[in-house]
């Protein structure tokens, strides 16, 4: 044996089990394939048609195209109306306002309410030592003091001095 060439394959259990399980499929293909005909892969006997090539000039399509002109005449950059995000308050009266009003309305239906309701001025203000509209040629102030020259018995110097002596318009001087 050594001295021929035959190489052996290598035998173990293996290599018989692969033998055994090759012989018993082909063993049992002959015998699922009895009686069957197998043909072989049709094929076409008559030569395929030549592709279609490229046409000279594209297909004109069957609706009318517009050309799209993009409108580019006024520049509207920066012109939006941008919203705030936060929404403004319902109310901006305090709610501590908001129930004064409403226990004063009720106190005035009531006929509760002592106090005098404000008023606002209609036209000049009127003197309260002569009755007449306090105009500025006869009627003077000095400080929160009123001079009437209908009804004030000095005249208005006189009675600017006796104000300065008082010591009315002191701080203003010094400044
Ligand atoms: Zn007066």
């Amino acid at each position: 044996m050594t001295n021929t060439s035959i190489q052996l394959p290598e035998l173990n259990q293996r290599t018989i089990l692969n033998w055994y399980k090759n012989d018993e499929t082909r063993m049992e293909r002959a015998v699922l394939r009895q009686g069957i005909r197998i043909h072989d892969a049709a094929t076409a006997t008559d030569d395929l048609p030549q592709g279609q090539g490229k046409p000279a000039a594209l297909p004109t399509p069957k609706v009318q195209l517009e050309k799209f002109v993009p409108n580019m005449s006024d520049n509207t950059f920066g012109t939006a109306k941008i919203r705030s995000a936060a929404a403004p308050p319902a109310s901006s009266i305090p709610r501590s306002t908001l129930s004064y009003r409403k226990r004063r309305s009720v106190e005035e239906t009531a006929g509760m309410c002592s106090r005098k309701k404000y008023a606002p001025r209609t036209g000049p203000p009127i003197c309260s030592k002569c009755g007449s509209p306090r105009n500025t040629d006869s009627h003077k102030q000095f400080y929160g003091n009123q001079f009437c020259a209908a009804t004030s018995n000095v005249s208005h110097d006189v009675w600017l001095n006796e104000l300065k002596k008082k010591g009315y318009g002191r701080r203003a001087a010094r400044k």
